[in-house]
């Protein structure tokens, strides 16, 4: 199955962020709400309709996001399953620690 990514830097406020959110295209709705969730947190952007749709629009296909001329290394990586195993906590930290 194809992945799709969320590149924070795409989105409203994170234009310095490295984060980068990693989801089976059929999880886009995950995606989304991993986006919006690290985008509170992360950036105090308020989870609006407009900025859910801001990041539907900025959701690309993975490779797109090793082609692109500011990939980098450092993107923090952050994946996202519709059936999360425990280890996901991990994750949530890594969302709050950005
Ligand atoms: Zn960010």
């Amino acid at each position: 199955m194809s992945k799709k990514v969320l590149i924070c830097k795409d989105t409203p406020g994170g234009m310095h962020c490295s984060m980068v959110i990693v989801g089976d295209e059929a999880d886009t709705d995950l995606i989304i709400e991993a986006g919006l969730e690290h985008a509170v947190k992360a950036h105090e952007l308020e989870a609006s309709p407009e900025l859910r749709r801001v990041m539907r629009t900025a959701l690309k296909a993975e490779e797109e996001l090793y082609s692109r001329e500011d990939y980098e290394d450092r993107f923090d990586m952050v994946h996202v399953h519709e059936h999360p195993p425990e280890t996901d906590v991990d994750d949530e930290a890594e969302l709050r620690g950005n």
